[in-house]
């Protein structure tokens, strides 16, 4: 058996524009989006790195915050590039009307790389059959393809690892004078940047600064030279190179959680949803699936209408935390497939209707991260996770106050 925390102080319930009532009246579950803080994160994040190159990082939907009006705003901020993982995220990118440049990293043997070619997009190869495929698209089209080649330098993950650099590099070299490939970019990323101390990220530095300089060696002319996601943007500046490729730092989320500083950024989403039914229980009687919680005394519970197919996690069970009725408690018992309820308390005098805030940044608010230290995760999942039916509403794009859809 376990109860609801009904200790915790009453906070306010966070003032909400007219506008935005109107905007969610009879919605279910949404998220607000709010592109002036977003805009506020790129410029504090380009303040700490104001030498190099910004590029903003918007795969996965812009981390689930909507990839169109997050790459947009990111560039009226200020972003230079636009970085996201997977080709057809680029595509819809170039599709759009959006012209910056623009780097996609991970493919297959056959990858559409002419869609990619011939849309301007740079390539990422951390192998020669990337290489030979993408020269190839590049024939194909009479285009010369702009690659980055990628180094592995102890992560362990992508990029071309010890001995296996220097073939990618002599690989890449006919292909440069045949005029199929040009190399523009030599990058690599960091296994530990979100631990300040650690000694992998000076030797993980020292390792790409050695790749380059033998690619450099070898004829390779970059332009850009690249490591530092947002950790290593807000607190290894020695690897903010020629340009920085923060992600969830221009959400507004820390990178580095154990750190006591917020670095002056401000969350960016905000889930919410409206009670969908509010009613009382007896004491002994269990909450939903398994009856994983059993109010001690008779209660008043909420029904929040948001479940796992919203991208709220199962492991949230009896812990995730909640601003309801101007007070924070945790959900109670089982988070199902499309609901979950709260206990409001015998004395709630909450209806149908009213908002409850997961979570988001204003005070008061859990947070993202209090989500993921809720669920054993970290802040990235809780947010690009959000399940594609939660309608996003950007506020503070130019064109309108509150918008729907991506
Ligand atoms: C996701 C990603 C980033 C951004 O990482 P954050 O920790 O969100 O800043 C940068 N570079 C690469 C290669 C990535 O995959």
């Amino acid at each position: 058996m376990s109860e609801t925390d009904a200790t915790e102080p009453a906070v306010p319930t966070p003032h909400e524009p007219a506008t935005l009532e109107s905007a969610t009246l009879g919605r279910t579950v949404w998220a607000e989006i709010d592109l002036a803080a977003l805009e506020a994160n790129v410029r504090t994040l380009r303040e700490r790195a104001s030498g190099s190159e910004f590029m903003a990082v918007v795969k996965a939907d812009a981390y689930g915050h909507g990839l169109l009006p997050v790459a947009r705003a990111a560039l009226r901020a200020g972003a230079t590039w636009l970085g996201v993982a997977q080709l057809p995220e680029a595509v819809a990118l170039r599709d759009a009307g959006i012209t910056a440049r623009l780097l996609t990293w991970l493919s297959v043997p056959g990858t559409d790389f002419a869609a990619a070619v011939a849309r301007d997009i740079d390539l990422s190869a951390s192998a020669p059959w990337v290489l030979d495929e993408i020269a190839a698209a590049a024939r194909s089209l009479g285009r010369t393809a702009r690659v980055h080649l990628k180094v592995d330098t102890g992560l362990g993950r992508g990029g071309a690892y010890g001995q296996d650099w220097t073939t990618l590099v002599r690989h890449a070299r006919p292909l440069e004078a045949e005029g199929a490939v040009q190399v523009v970019g030599i990058w690599t990323h960091f296994a530990h940047a979100d631990s300040p101390e650690h000694p992998t990220v000076l030797a993980q530095q020292e390792r790409f600064f050695e790749a380059v300089a033998e690619a450099e060696r070898a004829g390779c002319r970059p332009e850009v030279r690249h490591l530092a996601n947002s950790a290593a943007t807000l607190v290894h500046p020695s690897a903010h190179a020629d340009l920085v490729r923060p992600g969830i730092a221009m959400y507004g989320l820390t990178p580095v959680p154990q750190l006591d500083d917020d670095f002056g950024l401000r969350p960016v989403m905000t889930l919410r949803a409206r009670l969908a039914l509010v009613k009382g229980l007896p004491a002994g009687q269990g909450v939903s699936y398994g009856h994983a919680y059993v109010p001690a005394t008779d209660t008043v519970v909420g029904l929040v209408p948001a479940g796992y197919a919203d991208g709220v996690p199962r492991d949230a069970t009896n812990v995730g935390p909640l601003l309801v009725d101007g007070r924070r408690t945790t959900i109670a018992g089982r988070v199902c497939m499309d609901q979950f309820v709260v206990d409001l308390g015998a004395g709630s005098g909450a209806s149908a209707g009213d908002v409850v805030t997961l979570f988001g940044g204003a005070p008061g608010e859990p947070t993202a991260q209090d989500w993921a230290d809720a669920t054993g995760t970290i802040s990235y999942e809780i947010v690009t996770r959000l399940g594609a039916r939660v309608p996003r509403l950007h506020l503070g794009a130019p064109d309108a106050d509150a918008k729907a859809g991506a």
